[in-house]
This record gives C-alpha cells, sequence and structure tokens, in this order.
C-alpha cells in the first residue's frame, strides 16, 4: 500500500488535486460518487472540480461544466460502434437515419475534464489539464451544438460522473428540441460507472428513450489490482453495472449496456478477463464486450502495446465464459 499509495501522490500532485478522497467531519459532503467526499472548506473534492466555499458546495453544475466539445462524423471511432445504430443501423428506423452505417451524420463528442478515478494508465489523461480556469459551458448553450445532422451525444472525459448534473441537464434541452422537430438523437455515455445510482437510472432513462448507450468501462475484477491501478474500489461500478444490466429487457435492440476492458499489459492478464467475462455472462449473455488495445501513456508510458496474440486470447476467453458479442478495439494499435 505505501508504494502504491506514492504512485498516486505522484500522478495527481502536478495537478494539485487531493491525495485521497477528503474525510473532513463538518465538512460539505458531495454525494455525486463512490468516493462521497467530506470536503473542509476552501478545498476541493477528489475530483478537482468540487469544492466546499463558505460552507457550500460549488463548482461544475447544472449551470456550466468544464469540458470541451467537437463534431465526429459517423460511424465513428466509438466503443459501441459495431452494436449501436450509428455504427451498425441497429433499431432502424426509429433510433436511426439509416438502415446501415450512418454516413453523412455527425456525433456531439463531450469530452468532461475530471475524474472521480485516479488510473495510472489514463488513456485521456489531459482531462486533468482543464480542471481550474478558462470558462464553463451551460448546458443551453452545449445543447446548441446539436444541429439537424447530429444523431447523437456522447458523454466522457476523463469521466461524465462528477459532473452528470450538468449532462443530464443538456440532455433533456437538446432531447426537447430533438422531439420538437422529430429527429433522431440518441444519448449516450462512456463511464467508469462509479456515480451516485440515484444518477444512473436517470442515465439509463435518457438512454432507453433515445436509442442510445451507456458503455461501461470496467477496468478490474480483483479489487485490490483495482485500488492499485485506480486508487479506488470497483464495488460501485460493479454494482452499478449490474443494476444496469436489469434494464436490458427493456429494450434489447440496439442494446442498452456495453462494457470494455483496456488491456493493461502485465496487469489484465487471462485470468481477469475470464472473471469479468464470467460475471457478464452471468447477468446476460448478450452484453457487447469490447476489449480494448492499451497504448503506453501517463505514467505507465514505459510499457508496450497490448499484443495481438494477448488480445486474441481474451477474446477466446470471453467467448468460452459463454459471451456471445465480443470484439477487439482498437485494432491498429496492437503489436
Ligand atoms: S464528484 Fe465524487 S470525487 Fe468529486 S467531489 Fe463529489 S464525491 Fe468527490
Ligand atoms: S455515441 Fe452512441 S450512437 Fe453514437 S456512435 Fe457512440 S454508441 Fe453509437
Amino acid at each position: 500500500m505505501p508504494f502504491l499509495e506514492k504512485a498516486h501522490r505522484r500522478s495527481r500532485k502536478p495537478f494539485q488535486l487531493p491525495q485521497v478522497p477528503p474525510r473532513s467531519k463538518g465538512g460539505v459532503v458531495c454525494d455525486v460518487c463512490v468516493n462521497q467526499c467530506e470536503i473542509p472548506e476552501g478545498a476541493k473534492g477528489y475530483c478537482g472540480l468540487r469544492r466546499n466555499q463558505a460552507g457550500k458546495l460549488s463548482g461544475p453544475s447544472e449551470g456550466g461544466g468544464r469540458l470541451r466539445w467537437y463534431h465526429d462524423p459517423l460511424p465513428t471511432n466509438c466503443v459501441a460502434d459495431w452494436v449501436c445504430p450509428a455504427g451498425t443501423g441497429a433499431g432502424f428506423p426509429r433510433f436511426a437515419s439509416r438502415s446501415g452505417p450512418e454516413y453523412g451524420f455527425k456525433n456531439l463528442a463531450v469530452f468532461y475534464h475530471g475524474c472521480s478515478f485516479d488510473c495510472l494508465f489514463c488513456q485521456n489523461w489531459t482531462h486533468r489539464e482543464g480542471l481550474e480556469g478558462g470558462g464553463e459551458v451551460s448546458p443551453t448553450q452545449l445543447a446548441e451544438a446539436v444541429d439537424p445532422y447530429t444523431r447523437c451525444i456522447c458523454y466522457f472525459g476523463g469521466d461524465p460522473t462528477p459532473q452528470l448534473p450538468h449532462a443530464l441537464q443538456t440532455s433533456i434541452v437538446a432531447l426537447k428540441k430533438a422531439q420538437a422537430s422529430r429527429t433522431i438523437l440518441r444519448i449516450c455515455w462512456e463511464t467508469n460507472g462509479s456515480m451516485n445510482p440515484s444518477l444512473l437510472d436517470r442515465m439509463l432513462d435518457l438512454s432507453l428513450e433515445s436509442g442510445g448507450c451507456v458503455k461501461f468501462d470496467l477496468k478490474a475484477w480483483n479489487d485490490n489490482l483495482h485500488r492499485a491501478l485506480c486508487g479506488v474500489s470497483n464495488r460501485r461500478t460493479l454494482e452499478n453495472f449490474e443494476r444496469a444490466s436489469r434494464s436490458i429487457s427493456k429494450r434489447p435492440d440496439p442494446p442498452l449496456l456495453v462494457a470494455s476492458t483496456l488491456l493493461v499489459p502485465g496487469y489484465i492478464d487471462e485470468e481477469e478477463i475470464r472473471q469479468i467475462s464470467r460475471w457478464i455472462a452471468s447477468l446476460h449473455r448478450d452484453i457487447p464486450y469490447a476489449l480494448l488495445a492499451f497504448y503506453p501513456q501517463f505514467c505507465f508510458d514505459d510499457l508496450p502495446v497490448t499484443s495481438r496474440t494477448f488480445a486474441f486470447r481474451c477474446k477466446e476467453v470471453a467467448e468460452e465464459e459463454g459471451l456471445r458479442r465480443v470484439r477487439i478495439g482498437n485494432m491498429h494499435v496492437l503489436s
């Protein structure tokens, strides 16, 4: 533990992030994610976004989010593109504009700064650079980026979790606009799954009605390994995934719930993939599962990329455990 704590401290210090979730008796409590920070006056929560200002919780919220956004032509390089309406036409004509890939349309990609985890292998670590200073984007401003050719919004980051109230409000405004003009607009999420379950329920409702999906990144099965790599327990993530799986039957196609795991060399091994796959299959054998290639980044910039042999072996393992929809993502990265 001392060795691991040192590694996480070193990863957070350059960004002035708290070393551990604050536990200040009498501090302001934030209940947005698993960390349940108790923030002392003048300090910030583990994500670096929410603060205790004069005894009140402040930070990006329904009013303004800390984020970058851009349009991506469809079909795009999305964790779920191999099963979703944009990549395949699943759910046509209610949820997709074409019976195949949605060429000619676009995705609104919303990259939230900040995260509730501290993954040493983070593949998008630049999200930490946008935590301080600069302007904030209101839900109404962000919803204005949805034009007549936008068919989906994908909230990712960092992680959308610490700023979920902002993302939920944006989705409500954007969906109202899309419904008024009778256009398809799917609401999708890419997340570590650490949010308060009541927020997850609202995410699921929005995705269900719009034809979108919730993509959970299941980073490790063993909780000790998860804490070592990500600084936080995986308990809430697994509970939330199981909770989300109960809604699958409400709309089996296009899939509501999608899982992924990054194949970090030397850490996420065959046994990890076997355990995760066995568990997903016990919930529903048709949950799509994407195995993602690792690229050396951030604190793990001295590791090799995932090998092709290992990725294909993991795919076999996941299928042996009963999963029917397994895919290797980022094939071009594999060595
Ligand atoms: S969102 Fe999570 S990490 Fe951020 S302050 Fe709230 S409980 Fe802490
Ligand atoms: S955001 Fe949703 S609909 Fe769009 S490409 Fe990704 S998974 Fe598909």
